[in-house]
């Protein structure tokens, strides 16, 4: 049988069941698969130096000639192997472990390459276990040493090694493996190098600067399989019809003066932008980004407003009950003046009424109703990331004509990533915050210090006169055998030592619905000072009292949803605190205590979530958002710059040639 990208990778030499069942944890199935996994790292061995000259820098690669190879066991029955090389000038000794076959490999007066360093222990040096390969006369025609070579990600029973091993036997093949399939102009145009050549430089390069186009190549292309996505999304859009809505500057401006401030030069631009989109007959796509706190909700209201004024229906969605009762009673309390009629659905059994031209505020309730308004013209989802793709179909394609359509994030979500998430969206983003807002003081509480933290914080309660209130943040729900706190031993412990004297209400993911809406209206009401809980309270929840928040086990969230917990509090006039503990143990650990430092000294969520992508990565920051980030073994996430590239690239396949582009789609999304 002929060897294609498609063969089971059983078919190359050495691999067999066991090896086929550990490639698949590296997502390799077929020969195509392996030829397109490429290296993390590099190493250049390019540089071979003599002894004398490795010897100096006491690490390198360097040619020398066998001269003696013999085993030694010793007494504890363990073997190792110790090899005396040497060149025109001088000799050393290398020592090899375990390996008791090398003195049939290694045969003296034999040249080769090894590439390792020196140990130093005491004033005894050695080389341990170096890399080797037989040089055969010529650099370039060595197969690793002396080449430029890349390491790859293992995985259990499969060592890059052994990977390199496998491509070598299909080196020469790659050229009829794979074919190109971007039009000749555009990489002519795009400087870019052929498929076959960047697949074979990138695993075999034969310098530096061919490596650099190889994987230049194969960044555009992972940039490419966005952009195509971008763009067919865009043009379908643009293809759909929508109901314009009339602008009535004049209610605008009404609406603005009943309200107790003056929005954010932020928020007034994304109201221009959203008015502006809802005035086409092409429905708006758009996604609110903006802080914990910014003011996305007042921005929502007026676009409800005028949608209702224009004799359309609204649907606000919100992820969860509490939420959309808190919806539910802003906008009611900032619309009802201006006549708009406002719905609350959180149930599916209790039917919306057939009334048209109003607002529903709900959950995903409302995506079990029977018939929802047919003047629908506009739908908001707050939170986005945690409603599926296919509940959002449901509710754009209900009709002859799409609604308007606009997400609000829960937490700012950074440009390198709305841009390939989000990029047939269109984003207005609010960065400033509201001016009366006093910042929060983020302090970090060494543990030791953890116990005058509880002490302050009741003190304050009881100066206040029960009026601030305090969140307590723990990761667990119940203890596990690890020193991570939990909520309900937490609970035990407060209650009956340092808050003793305050009514303490206790709060997580596995109460029903029904508890947990009673406790957080308790908490409302002051019926308790304290709140502890998981990070169940983490979206959106709005409490102008409570002042105080403080978690523990800090190191266990990431930055991100720190952020978000910090937001629970600063909502009303008063100084608002948020005190992270670290766990005991972590206290010497310093990338930890950087991260954390990081956070207590950045108001800022957009500079909060920026660092925390860096630092641990898209699928950790974003689980829910994880199905729409791409993974890239090469594109930088955050490479803007070569994402406008592919996409002015997919635009233009797009307007020249639909087969063609559906050809390169069926090779990038195989
Ligand atoms: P989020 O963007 O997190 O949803 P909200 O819409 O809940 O934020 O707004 C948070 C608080 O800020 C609300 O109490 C709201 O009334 C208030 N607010 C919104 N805009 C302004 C503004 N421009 N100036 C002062 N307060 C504002
Ligand atoms: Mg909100």
């Amino acid at each position: 049988m002929r060897l294609s990208a498609r063969s089971n990778i059983t078919t190359l030499n050495g691999v067999g069941g066991k090896m086929q069942s550990n490639f698949k944890s590296l997502h390799i199935s077929n020969v195509g698969d392996l030829i397109r996994f490429v290296p993390f790292k590099y190493r250049d061995t390019t540089d071979i130096l003599d002894i004398k000259t490795f010897k100096e820098l006491e690490t390198g690669t360097f040619l020398a000639q066998i001269v003696e190879v013999k085993n030694v066991f010793t007494r504890y029955g363990k073997s190792f192997t110790t090899v005396k090389v040497a060149d025109n000038d001088s000799k050393t000794n290398l020592t090899y472990f375990s390996q008791p076959y090398l003195t049939n490999t290694f045969q003296p007066g034999d040249w080769y390459i090894f590439d390792g360093k020196i140990t130093i222990k005491g004033n005894r040096k050695n080389i341990y276990n170096p890399k080797y390969e037989k040089y055969v006369g010529d650099p370039n025609m060595q197969v690793t040493l002396g080449k430029i070579f890349g390491t790859y990600h293992e995985t259990k029973g499969i060592t890059s090694r052994q990977i390199r091993k496998l491509l070598l036997q299909i080196k020469n093949d790659i050229p009829t493996l794979i074919k190109e399939y971007i039009p000749k102009k555009i990489l002519e145009e795009e400087e870019l190098i052929p498929i076959e050549e960047a697949l074979t430089q990138v695993h075999f390069p034969d310098s530096t600067k061919s490596l650099e186009l190889a994987r230049e190549r194969l960044a555009f292309e992972e940039m490419l399989r966005i952009a195509i996505k971008i763009e067919t999304q865009i043009e379908e859009q643009s293809k759909k019809t929508s109901l314009p809505i009339t602008i009535d500057t004049t209610l605008q401006n009404k609406f603005l003066k009943s309200l107790p401030y003056k929005l954010t030069n932020d928020q007034q631009l994304c109201i221009t932008e959203i008015f502006n989109d809802i005035e086409q007959n092409n429905p708006m796509n758009r996604l609110l980004n903006g802080d914990v706190g910014s003011g996305k909700t007042v921005v929502a209201a007026s676009t409800i407003l005028q949608v209702t004024q224009s004799g359309f229906s609204s649907i606000l969605l919100a992820p969860t009950t509490v939420l959309a009762k808190q919806h539910f009673e802003t906008l009611t309390q900032l619309l009802t003046p201006f006549k708009v009629d406002v719905e609350l659905c959180i149930s599916a059994e209790k039917t919306i009424s057939d009334a048209d031209n109003k607002l529903i505020v709900g959950t995903h309730a409302i995506l079990f109703q029977k018939d929802l308004p047919k003047d629908l013209n506009l739908i908001i989802i707050d939170e986005q990331h945690r409603f599926g793709v296919t509940q959002r179909e449901q509710l754009l394609n209900i009709g002859e004509n799409t609604p308007h359509y606009l997400t609000m994030t829960a937490t700012p979500i950074p440009r390198s990533l709305t841009e390939v998430v989000f990029g047939s969206t269109k984003v207005s983003t609010i960065k400033e915050m509201p001016t009366n807002r006093l910042d929060i003081e983020t302090k970090y509480v060494p543990t030791k210090k953890r116990i005058d933290c509880f002490k302050w914080i009741d003190k304050k309660i009881h100066e206040s006169d029960f009026l601030e209130q305090a969140f307590i943040i723990y990761p667990l729900i119940e203890d596990n055998d690890t020193n991570i706190k939990s909520v309900k031993t937490q609970y035990e412990n407060l209650t009956n030592s340092y808050f003793s004297n305050l009514k303490v209400g206790l709060l997580h993911g596995k109460m029903k619905d029904k508890d947990k809406n009673k406790i957080l209206e308790d908490f409302r009401k002051k019926k308790s000072n304290i709140l502890i809980s998981t990070s169940v309270i983490e979206v959106g929840i709005d409490i102008p009292d409570a002042t105080i928040i403080v978690i523990e086990n800090a190191e266990r969230f990431g930055l991100a949803q720190l952020h978000q917990l910090r937001g629970r509090v600063g909502r009303g006039d008063l100084q608002s605190y948020c005190f992270i503990i670290p766990s005991e143990n972590i206290e010497e650990r310093e990338k930890t205590l950087e991260r954390l430092n990081y956070f207590t000294t950045h108001e800022s969520g957009f500079d909060v979530a920026q660092y925390d992508l860096e630092q641990r990565g898209p699928g950790e920051v974003y689980g829910v958002l994880q199905s729409g980030i791409p993974r890239f073994q090469i594109a930088n996430l955050g490479n803007i710059e070569l994402l406008t590239k592919a996409r002015q690239v997919a635009r233009k396949l797009l307007l020249e040639d639909n087969a063609k582009l559906n050809k390169i789609s069926k090779k990038l999304f195989k």
